[in-house]
């Protein structure tokens, strides 16, 4: 069987997982594994058919080695071991295949927290993945294979992703929408909340219990299995989520961390916006001995830097 037509039944098995779902929550699982799965194999298909004649597909094999075939050098395909997500992402990188990498981590994250940690198992959470999958499969199939979406997954399933779609734009809108209506420390802190996902089921359909109210005195409910969360609950955890590339970026290549611990309360602090997103307190940033910036992780809640700090000791 062709992998084009394996991704298309992959997708299709999701869905029917998806209606069953309604009745029995276990489903949820292979519903989004299937999807998953049929999204990656997509991928795949488009790498296949790129890979050049007699180098056995090597795009999609994990390893390649170079043979001499009618005197010229080919990197052949070596082994059966397919290419992970991992590899598909570099390999579109490195070709210029532009792929929305942040809708599909979401897909990810949130079937990867299926199988091992939300402890509700909700037939509306899966909406929120669904809809990323309509996105990412109907922008691919016809940027980058060229085709129909609707005639190649047939109507269907085409059906089901444009229905669920569309119910739950609207249910993230009416959100949305309230969250806006809510004061917060920052409006950073506000885009974390928009795209925070609920700890026990993962949807992200997340709304405050009062509408023009400040945040911080708010509660807030999940739409999908109706738990209810305090403003502390989620802030902190949103804000790290929110900031997670820019701290890996400053993890891995050197520089400071957006986040550090505030020093008033231990909370997510932001230190650009000069504010903790949980307490709402901000600490000088000026030492106020010597006048240097005081750098993130030297951020207390006395106003000296680390050096200063040391001197003073010192003399004690
Ligand atoms: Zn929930
Ligand atoms: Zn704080
Ligand atoms: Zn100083």
């Amino acid at each position: 069987m062709s992998i084009l037509k394996n991704a298309i039944d992959s997708i299709a098995l999701g869905l029917e997982d998806y209606e069953t779902s309604k009745e029995d929550e276990r489903r949820i699982v292979s519903c989004t594994r299937n999807i998953y799965a049929g999204i990656l194999l997509l991928f795949k298909h488009k790498l296949s058919s790129l890979s050049a004649e007699n180098t056995d597909e090597a795009l999609i094999k994990e390893r390649v080695s170079p043979k001499i075939i009618d005197n010229k050098i080919l990197w052949v395909g070596k082994g059966k071991k397919t290419v992970d997500y991992q590899s598909i992402k570099d390999r579109f990188d490195s070709l210029g295949i532009a792929v929305d990498w942040g809708r599909i981590d979401k897909i990810n994250d949130y079937r990867n927290n299926v199988e091992h940690y939300f402890s509700n198992l909700e037939h509306r959470a899966i909406q929120g993945l669904i809809s990323n999958s309509f996105i990412i499969i109907r922008d691919f199939v016809s940027e980058q294979l060229n085709k129909d979406p609707k005639e190649l997954l047939g109507n269907d399933s085409w059906l089901t992703l444009v229905d669920v779609h569309e119910v739950y734009e609207k249910e993230k809108q009416d959100c949305t929408d309230l969250i806006e209506s809510v004061n917060f420390f920052s409006d950073t802190i506000k885009e974390a909340f928009v795209s925070y996902s609920c700890k026990e089921c993962g949807s992200d359909l997340i709304y405050p219990k009062e509408k023009n109210t400040d945040a911080s005195e708010n509660g807030f409910i999940c739409k999908s299995c109706d738990a209810e969360f305090s403003y502390e609950e989620i802030v902190s955890p949103a804000v790290i989520n929110h900031f997670e590339a820019d701290a890996y970026i400053a993890m891995t290549d050197g520089g400071d961390s957006p986040i550090v611990d505030c020093p008033f309360c231990g909370g997510a602090y932001i230190y650009e916006e000069k504010i903790c997103a949980e307490c709402g307190e901000s600490a000088s940033h000026e030492c106020d001995m010597c006048g240097s910036e005081i750098p993130p992780e030297e951020l207390s809640d006395d106003v000296l830097c680390g050096y200063c700090a040391h001197q003073m000791s010192k003399d004690d």
